[in-house]
């Protein structure tokens, strides 16, 4: 989401293309007018620095307002389309993950509470040892072992900033169209009433999105109905919202939602250092986003990996 400017988006681009061509103009007749006489007063030059610049800003506009915006309905998790990863991808180009990290890195206007948790729950994360773990596992984030968690993380999200995240019900977000390598943070990330390895799934689930080559994964609409194995709506785990008709599945266990059921899984089955609690935590969460990966072919090629 581009904050709250977004729902006026054709209006804003329209003011903002006036404001930038009178801003321009202003700067042209600014430096041109010394008291001297009329010739100040002349129209700016098509070519001078400033209507280049200003021609320069409005064409990119116009290319960023080509795609329309995705609208969150704050059902679930932040949600972007395919086209928006394609418009994001032909702006950035393709990103690899880097090989060298930094680490955690803080906007400065991160809360020192909300970047407090961040480090905390990634040392948590840093700390898991379990082996080997599944082969949809390994294709995805290597062993299960902390070491592998932050690489697989770090080389991914290259910095950590604030955001509304489109929704007030949201945790995290990555926004390829803003910058395919950043994750978000809402306050919700420090009011989150859901046990810390739910957290991780979810930070985990925004790290998947970074990918460009991969066309970030977006997410898949969930069926209409869409009912769990006692006839009874799907609901969303973060906010109760009803799931029937949201952009919030997966029709690839290698995508956002199914990527972070394997990491949970396999904590649930071979964390060796953690508690029963964490194994317990993460298989709830995990079982709840299974209920998310809605393609057949998925589903079985997970359920056959979990029980390796
Ligand atoms: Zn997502």
């Amino acid at each position: 989401m581009v904050r709250s400017v977004r729902a006026w988006g054709v209006l804003a681009l329209g003011l903002c293309l006036l404001a930038v061509s009178s801003r321009a103009r202003a700067q042209s007749l600014s430096g041109a007018f010394d008291g001297s006489g009329s010739a100040s007063l002349d129209i700016p030059s098509a070519k001078s620095p400033a209507a280049l610049a200003a021609a320069a800003q409005a064409a990119q506009a116009g290319r960023d307002a080509a795609v329309p915006r995705a609208k969150q309905s704050g059902a679930d998790l932040f949600y972007f389309t395919k086209e928006e990863a394609a418009a994001a991808r032909k702006k950035f180009g393709m990103r690899e993950e880097t090989v060298n990290t930094k680490g955690l890195v803080f906007d400065s206007d991160v809360p020192a509470a909300i970047q407090a948790q961040m480090r905390a729950d990634m040392a948590f994360m840093g700390t898991i040892q379990g082996g080997a773990g599944t082969p949809l596992h390994q294709k995805i984030f290597g062993s299960v072992n902390g070491a592998d968690y932050l690489r697989f993380f770090e080389t991914r999200v290259t910095g950590i900033g604030m955001d509304d995240c489109g929704s007030a019900k949201a945790v995290a977000c990555v926004i390829p169209y803003q910058d395919p390598s950043k994750m978000w943070l809402t306050q919700n990330f420090i009011k989150f009433d859901h046990p810390q390895i739910s957290r991780m799934m979810i930070v985990f689930h925004e790290a998947r999105h970074t990918e460009t080559r991969h066309g970030n994964w977006p997410h898949a609409t969930c069926p209409t109905p869409f009912l769990d194995a006692n006839g009874n709506d799907m609901v969303s785990i973060w906010t109760g919202a009803t799931l029937a008709g949201e952009p919030a599945c997966d029709v690839t266990p290698l995508g956002s939602y199914g990527s972070s059921t394997i990491l949970l899984k396999n904590v649930q089955k071979f964390c060796a250092n953690c508690t029963q609690k964490v194994k317990d935590d993460a298989g709830l969460y995990a079982d709840d986003q299974m209920g998310r990966i809605i393609d057949d072919g998925a589903r079985q090629e997970m359920l056959t990996d979990f029980n390796q």
